[in-house]
């Protein structure tokens, strides 16, 4: 659970300045899943630029 909450924690982190650069929007994020293993991230934005961008940062470590 806690390492759950730390995954979670941390790819908010990584989100926190990512902002369209068209609508200017910040995309949501959703979290599915009780534990590490089975989470999976639902992401809601306002376009495929967005979400491009969201990924790609998400993929940084
Ligand atoms: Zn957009």
């Amino acid at each position: 659970m806690q390492q759950l909450d730390e995954f979670k924690r941390r790819t908010l982190r990584k989100l926190e300045d990512v902002r369209c650069p068209v609508h200017h929007k910040a995309p949501r994020l959703d979290f599915r899943g009780r534990t590490l293993r089975e989470v999976s991230i639902q992401m809601k934005t306002c376009c495929d630029r967005l979400a491009e961008l969201a990924n790609r940062k998400i993929a940084e470590t």
